[in-house]
């Protein structure tokens, strides 16, 4: 391994090189034998052989092709690992995730430059998994858990919400890598709920609605929601009339259950007038 060149600023390849933190993660991602692994960005191995040991059956997605080369020889007589060599945000995980019909523990020290992009990934196939420990910039973590009305609480809070329970393992400090990025770190456990927190009626516009009220945190949410694309079909000042909710308000003041609400409303709105 040393052989190889040196780390990747670009692929945010910042390897893990603390083996008290090393253990933590893979206590916290509970892997049993019957479980297929899924391991985004295996890098230079530091959870890599810990998983195959434990996983049933294990699949590695590293865009670095040297390093996918390395795992792939590796693990060449092991039949219950496979590697793609690809980038996590153009391969279809949906169909790489029905190569098991049992749902997918995910273990990732994720690179910072693309976890929030790879969060939605995982959301979109949320159903098809059981388990997720993730590594993410402290930063990004702390928006997960975030409650309403603080500058933390986002998209990523309420849309992770509705399907998750998202709890902290663990603070990691920059030393505990090789190079050491600059930014602290956090471990996150994800547990999917059987069902979602709250209904939301269809989940596409539930997405819409969030990410409108949050495509201006200054403005009101009154004039967030008059960019959104349903709005000429749902007007902002009727939809926030039908439910009770001030349109002076900002998106991050809202909890769930008042985005869900809209949500139904929205979804309601545009059953009713498809039937007439
Ligand atoms: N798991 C290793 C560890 O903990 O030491 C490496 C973690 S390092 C923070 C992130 C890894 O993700 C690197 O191996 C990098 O090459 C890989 N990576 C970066 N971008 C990627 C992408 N778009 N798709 C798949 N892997 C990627």
């Amino acid at each position: 391994m040393s052989a190889l060149r040196r780390p990747l600023k670009s692929l945010g390849q910042n390897f893990l090189v603390d083996g008290n933190i090393i253990d933590r993660i893979i206590e916290a991602a509970e892997v049993r034998p019957d479980q297929p692994v899924l391991e985004i960005g295996p890098g230079r191995g530091a959870l890599t052989r810990h998983l195959a040991e434990r996983a049933g059956r294990l699949m590695l997605i590293e865009f670095d092709h040297a390093l996918a080369a390395y795992h792939r020889q590796q693990f060449v007589d092991d039949s219950t690992v496979s590697v793609v060599d690809g980038d996590v945000l153009k391969v279809d995980l949906g169909t790489l995730l029905a190569e098991s019909p049992a749902r997918w523990n995910v273990v990732a020290n994720l690179p910072y430059n693309i976890s929030t992009e790879v969060l939605f990934r995982l959301y979109n196939v949320h159903s098809r998994l059981e388990r997720m420990t993730l590594m993410l910039q402290k930063e990004v973590g702390d928006r997960l858990i975030a409650p309403p009305d603080c500058s933390e609480y986002g998209v990523t809070t309420v849309l992770l919400g509705l399907w998750f329970d998202i709890s902290r393992v663990i603070v990691v400090r920059p030393g505990s890598f090789h190079p050491s990025p600059k930014v602290d770190s956090v471990v996150l456990t994800f547990t999917p709920l059987a069902e979602p927190r709250a209904d939301v009626g269809d989940e596409a516009l539930f997405r819409m609605v969030v990410k409108s009220a949050f495509s201006m945190r200054r403005k009101t949410l009154s004039n967030c929601l008059k960019s959104a694309e349903f709005a000429s079909a749902v007007p902002s000042g009727e939809l926030l009339e039908l439910c009770g909710i001030d349109g002076r308000r900002r998106g991050e003041t809202l909890s769930l259950a008042e985005f869900a609400l809209l949500s139904r409303t929205v979804t309601d709105k545009l059953k009713s007038a498809a039937l007439s």
